[in-house]
């Protein structure tokens, strides 16, 4: 039987908290969207959430409430999913994309300053794979240019950086997608500890809607259904678990691993392997795939191109920069199941299968 690279894990909690919304009259955003958001700040340690249709309107919502748009700069990795970029670009700014770090995957700060102009207004640090970025070096690089941080935490639920969680440094941007350390099946979150960008972002959210059917401001549909956030409020009390689980499975299979080099957990960061992302040496990246694909072993590449090298960025918008760190990333990651759902027999035959490979 194949080991999926990823598994929802939906029990009779989230199936009956949904039968519960589809009889109580309020499907759409309602009482159980307002009690997600409770909570989901709670975890995050923030004043605020508001929850979104899913990650990628979190952060689109997220850069229109901070007033970012046509004419402005947002710094960002390019080894990412698309949205983290494609977020910046739906508000009219340009994303510029700064190298990242060989060993975390993260972008790279020591390499931010160089890229800051008079029109960057915020950084956008994607804590990529469960791992946080190096937050101090950037909140220091942000108050210096006063830039404002939205932290990209769409694989990062409940991550920690010296005891922080991930959302609560900057403004936090979560996703809720399927695959996610938690899911509420499509849908986002927005974190901040500030009121006033909380009431922009719900305007936002809601047509840009201040009093009932009057619009000042052209908002959107970004709304969060309760069945979806029912859903959700199921799964935030099942992340610890889940996320320890994903712990524990990593740290077999860093134990036992032979061939690849498996991913760092530095000193004060609590990583949450949303994904568990090995480097492939010398060219055999691609041959692994196909052994481990032949043995229905799961498997992931992400991100087989950074995105200053896809063709819309490359073709429609200009983009013609190197960046070597995330080209050569692209070409030698993979990623290997990790989910909550491997049993200790998916375990062995993951770390035995890789292993073969290479003897
Ligand atoms: C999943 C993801 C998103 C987008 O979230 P959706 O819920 O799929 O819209 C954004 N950034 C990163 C890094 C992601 O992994």
């Amino acid at each position: 039987m194949m080991i999926n690279i990823a598994k929802p894990q939906m029990g009779k909690e989230e199936k009956e908290a949904v039968l519960e919304v589809l009889d109580s009259g309020i499907i759409a955003q309602g009482p159980r969207v307002k009690a997600f958001e409770e909570v989901f700040a709670e975890m995050c340690g923030t004043k605020f959430a508001i929850a979104t249709s899913s990650g990628t309107t979190a952060l689109h919502t997220a850069l229109l409430a901070h007033g970012i748009g046509e004419g402005d700069e947002v710094i960002t990795s390019p080894f990412t999913f698309i949205a983290s970029a494609n977020s910046i670009l739906y508000t009219g700014a340009r994303p510029v994309f700064v190298d990242i770090d060989p060993v975390t995957f993260n972008i790279a700060p020591e390499m931010i300053e160089a890229a800051i102009t008079d029109k960057t207004k915020a950084i956008m640090p994607v804590h990529l794979f469960g791992l946080m970025c190096d937050m101090d070096a950037i909140v220091a690089i942000a108050e210096k240019h006063e830039l404002i941080i939205l932290e990209d935490a769409a694989q990062s639920h409940a991550a920690t950086y010296k005891g922080r969680a991930a959302g609560s440094l900057g403004t936090g941007a979560f996703s809720l997608y399927p695959t996610k350390n938690m899911t509420s099946a499509e849908g986002g979150m927005i974190t901040t500890n500030d009121e006033d960008y909380d009431g922009e972002c719900r305007i936002i959210r809601q047509h840009g809607m201040r009093r009932r059917y009057y619009h000042d401001d052209l908002g959107f549909n970004f709304r969060m259904t309760d069945i979806h956030a029912a859903i959700g409020l199921e799964q935030l009390k099942k992340l610890p678990a889940f996320n320890e689980t994903r712990q524990r499975n990593a740290q077999f299979m860093s134990e036992h691993l032979q061939g690849v080099v498996a991913p760092t957990e530095p000193e004060g960061y609590g990583h949450v392997y949303h994904q568990f992302t090995v480097r492939v040496p010398d060219g055999k990246r691609d041959a692994l795939i196909e052994h481990l694909q032949a043995k229905k072993v799961g498997v992931g590449v992400y991100y087989p191109v950074p995105i200053h090298q896809q063709s819309y960025y490359v073709n429609e918008l200009g983009y013609n920069v190197r960046l070597p760190e995330a080209e050569r990333a692209a070409a030698e990651v993979l990623s290997l199941p990790v989910h909550p759902a491997l049993s200790m027999a998916d375990l062995e035959t993951i770390v035995s299968t890789v292993n073969e490979f290479f003897e």
